[in-house]
């Protein structure tokens, strides 16, 4: 029995699983129907419930614990600064706020001039829009029906997903496809018709609504929860194209995607394009203290300097997640856990991913790049209908009691563990889901 968990033995699972069902409200949830697992402690890829049943994280909780679990730099950084300052106002000057910005600019590098702290990933999203529009002047913002863009105002409007469609309240937003080669919506047969058809799908939109009325567009450089779709060759360089052509701002949502996530430090950054406004949160700090931001090009900070940003947060740059971000990026890069993930895809998840498909018939296609994957499950691989609910929720069930914790959103798997996965992990977390899946066969 580990130290944590001998903290926590005094509860069984069933005890602290009718507490929270009493008296927590879930999100995305009806409420009479929960059956959540019961989470104790962890470490590195691994937690463990409250009678020590392990499981290997291979959903990094809600794709947010890349550096793993309580890495002892992050956890001693939040204790040190707690021990020095537990919360000061945004208004303040603090070392941990200011040396939290510095690493983030170095990563997203020199057209970049600030970063603006929010308390998580939509409410950066909500800043993005915000700077965009109070910069150009315009009010409609163009993004994917395939995206997540947060649980806020113009964010869940922003979102392509069903999420939107009980939220509609915010105004000026309008969607467009995005691309995604296995279920083209441009009839492509291949990935650079794909981007081309992509392109002029997009073209087309902005015409439509009036380039001159388009304060931004925002996409997620790999959409995540739509779908782990790594974009065709040339897409996101053709949108910057059509930003800069037409005084359109480029969002780049890189809240899933960043920090290590693809094996990149930002995912757009392999793709030769650089967004006007990237907003983060998840990885930056793996989730231990809440936080988000919005990293904003020199020129779009520069509309600020004499005219009053009309935004802020009592929790901007809180000084606990600041702490916890520099302690987070300085060891992901003294660890090189950036370079772990993007290894780790080549070598053994892409290729096991790959293999495992080759077995099972009812693996439709896989995709992703670094530590995120998708497994896009078919009953049919001929006509790619995707695999019924009740299949995929025995899927879940196979996995838990394995004692692999996946990330299944509707007819997919998630493969996504923390950046530091080892070889042995991810071929432990192949033969479980390998099991599962054969365990399913008819
Ligand atoms: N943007 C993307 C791409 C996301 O995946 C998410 C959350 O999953 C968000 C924004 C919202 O972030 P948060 O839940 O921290 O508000």
């Amino acid at each position: 029995m580990n130290e944590a968990m001998s903290r926590h033995d005094a509860y069984t699972n069933s005890e602290v699983i009718a507490l929270d069902l009493q008296h927590v409200f879930h999100s995305w949830s009806a409420q009479g129907n929960l059956a959540p697992l019961a989470i104790a402690g962890g470490r590195g890829c691994v937690v463990w419930d409250y009678e020590g049943k392990e499981y290997l994280d291979f959903s990094s909780q809600l794709v947010n614990v890349n550096i793993g679990h309580q890495h002892p730099k992050v956890i001693e950084a939040i204790k040190q600064q707690a021990d020095q300052l537990a919360t000061v106002a945004p208004t303040h000057a603090n070392l941990a706020r200011g040396q939290a910005a510095q690493r983030i600019l170095r990563k997203a590098g020199d057209m970049y001039g600030g970063v603006f702290f929010t308390s998580g990933g939509a409410d950066a999203n909500e800043n993005a829009m915000r700077l965009a529009r109070l910069c150009t002047g315009r009010d409609k913002v163009l993004t994917t029906y395939r995206s997540y863009h947060g649980n806020t105002g113009s964010a869940i409007a922003a979102t392509g997903d069903w999420r939107r469609l009980p939220n509609e309240y915010a105004r000026g937003h309008v969607h467009f496809f995005g691309p995604f080669p296995y279920r083209s919506e441009f009839w492509s047969d291949s990935p650079a018709q794909e981007s081309t058809r992509a392109l002029q799908h997009l073209e087309r939109v902005i015409q439509g609504e009036g380039p001159s009325r388009i304060a931004a567009i925002m996409l997620e450089p790999v959409p995540g929860t739509a779908g782990i779709i790594v974009p065709p060759p040339g897409y996101l360089a053709g949108v910057r194209e059509l930003c800069t052509r037409h005084g359109i701002v480029l969002i780049a949502d890189e809240v899933m995607c960043g920090f290590g996530r693809t094996g990149e430090w930002f995912a757009h950054q392999p793709h030769h394009m650089t967004p006007d406004l990237i907003t983060f949160a998840k990885g930056v700090n793996s989730g231990y203290v809440p936080v988000g931001g919005v990293v904003i090009s020199r020129e779009i900070a520069q509309n600020f300097q004499s005219t009053v940003f009309p935004g802020g947060l009592t929790y901007s740059g809180h000084p606990l997640a600041a702490a916890s971000i520099v302690a987070a990026i300085d060891a992901m890069e003294s660890e090189s856990i950036v370079e772990n993930a993007h290894q780790i895809g080549a070598d053994y998840l892409g290729p096991g991913l790959h293999a495992l498909a080759r077995q099972h018939e009812v693996i439709g296609d896989v995709r992703g790049a670094g530590v995120f994957w998708a497994l896009e499950l078919v009953s049919d691989r001929r006509t790619r209908a995707p695999m019924e609910a009740g299949f995929m929720s025995r899927l879940k069930s196979e996995l838990l009691q394995r004692g692999l914790l996946g990330f299944v959103v509707e007819n997919r798997v998630h493969v996504v563990p923390p950046c530091v996965v080892t070889p042995t992990e991810v071929q432990q977390g192949l033969r479980i889901l390998d099991e599962a899946l054969t365990a399913l066969r008819p």
